[in-house]
């Protein structure tokens, strides 16, 4: 394997021949020689080649590279005179690979708009700016498996095809064989893709204790916002013997986590976002990090937006579900800084939130960050049985169906919390893009899947 761009940059000059592979982003000529920038995708940086004019291709080929080709190149580091940058490769041997026809390839040197990136999301990685988002994601991948593993949680696998429908908003996408009869389901009964692997977790966290699942899941939301998608991902904690307290806790440091870590491992892609996509983005990161989350509750929380002189589209009454308008303005303008919101109205939450002592509402728990509104959703789960069935009546829920989900509070029942952290979300808040479809690789929303 050839060598990585970003491990050579921190190399001393003048250790033997060396090998990258990649792909040009600028080629510029200066009588004798060439300037050639070299990018891997390994880092932003790209490593500079000085290709003389005496290589035996450089007038056939090399004087003719241009932004998209990609190459092969052997030489020897050596010290850099240019400013910036501390090495340069004194190009021994450049073998063209591919060629990318200037006329036509579309990432010509200026700057393009994201929207116009998104129309080529089959080229759009080849940027800086979403280079440095797909690394940062990455990043947080391993940091969120990192925050579990050092708290003994165990990693589960849940369902992607399932025949509940946890949310029960009707936002499933339904799968069937090609050619399957109505009456002789593929699955025994009528399945979707998940909108949650909250109940399957519960059921593992009722064995295992602490679980987490991180995995795809899929809405037919008809919305067409900038937070929200057709398929995302999001990561599930459920712990047992754990009451909304410890729940607020978890999610907590969690965020706290894995955005220490970003700030410590992805530096130099952070430091652009700050630059390009949001001013003041590395400040409001440390921020997160460093002070305490405001906790309120749901009816501090509508009589703290009664208050507020400017009108909503939505008026504010007790009852009603915050909207993104409610959420961001207690985020952005009141607190200035992540709020937890606590106790909603049991009759605007789903059936398996534990039903507190004043009977109106339950042990949920919302994180509300600046610039987005809902990262984190979750609660204290209904461990009581006859509680759970009654609620589950009032919804209209088949309680035949989830016999196995009752099962779970019938034999050896215990306290138990967990909460959904949208990791597309999650990827906003730490690069600062303003919208969803920028921070997943290939974004599906309605009318829209191209590859
Ligand atoms: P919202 O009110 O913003 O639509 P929700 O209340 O439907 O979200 P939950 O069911 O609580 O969301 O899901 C848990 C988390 O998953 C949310 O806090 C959010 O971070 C994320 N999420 C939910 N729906 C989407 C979506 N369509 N696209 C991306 N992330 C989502
Ligand atoms: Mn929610």
């Amino acid at each position: 394997m050839a060598a990585r761009i970003q491990k050579l940059l921190q190399q001393k000059p003048g250790e033997g021949e060396i090998t990258v592979n990649g792909w040009v982003r600028t080629r510029r000529d200066t009588g004798s020689f060439s300037f050639l920038e070299i990018n891997d995708g390994s880092c932003l940086s790209n490593l500079q080649v000085i290709a003389d004019g005496t290589l035996e291709n450089y007038e056939e080929e090399i004087s003719k590279l241009s932004a998209g080709c990609s190459v092969e190149i052997t030489g020897v580091l050596q010290e850099s005179p240019a400013k910036g940058q501390t090495v340069e490769l004194q190009a021994a041997i450049i073998t063209v690979i591919g060629w990318a026809d200037p006329e036509t390839y579309p990432l010509q040197k200026k700057r393009h708009s994201l929207e116009f990136l998104r129309s080529i999301s089959h080229l759009r990685p080849r940027t800086n700016a979403l280079g440095a988002v797909t690394r940062i994601r990455s990043r947080l991948t391993i940091a969120v498996n990192l925050f579990f593993q050092e708290r003994d949680f165990i990693q589960v696998h849940t369902p992607i095809i399932t025949t509940s429908d946890c949310e029960g908003a009707g936002e499933m996408f339904q799968v069937s064989a090609t050619g399957e009869k109505k009456d002789a389901p593929f699955f025994g009964s009528s399945a979707g893709l998940t909108v949650s692997g909250q109940l399957q977790a519960e059921v593992y966290a009722m064995a295992l204790g602490q679980v987490y699942t991180f995995g795809p899941t899929f809405r037919a939301e008809n919305s067409n916002t900038s937070r929200h998608l057709a398929e995302f991902w999001m990561i599930e904690p459920e712990m047992a013997f754990c009451d909304l307290e410890c729940n607020m806790a978890i999610a907590t440091d969690l965020l706290k986590f894995v955005l220490q870590d970003v700030l410590k491992n992805c530096v130099e892609d952070l430091t652009l976002c700050n630059k390009f996509i949001e001013k003041g983005l590395l400040q409001k990161l440390q921020d997160v990090v460093d002070k305490d989350f405001v906790h309120l509750t749901y009816t501090e929380a509508v009589e703290k937006l009664q208050d507020v002189k400017e009108a909503f589209e939505y008026p504010v009454e007790w009852g009603i579900d915050l909207q993104s308008e409610h959420e961001r303005y207690l985020t952005e303008k009141v607190y200035k800084c992540p709020v937890i919101v606590t106790d909603y109205p049991a009759s605007i939450k789903p059936f398996y939130m534990r039903v507190s002592d004043d009977g109106k509402t339950v042990a949920a728990m919302d994180i509300l960050v600046p610039g987005i509104g809902e990262i984190v959703g979750g609660s204290q789960r209904e461990e009581r049985l006859k509680v759970l069935e009654k609620r589950m009546k009032n919804a209209g829920i088949d309680i035949e169906e989830y016999d196995w989900y009752l099962d779970l509070r019938r034999y050896g029942t215990v306290p138990h919390a967990g909460f959904g952290l949208g990791f597309e979300r999650l990827v906003q808040f730490a690069t600062g893009m303003s919208n969803i479809r920028e921070v997943i690789p290939f974004p599906r929303t309605p009318g829209f899947a191209p590859c």
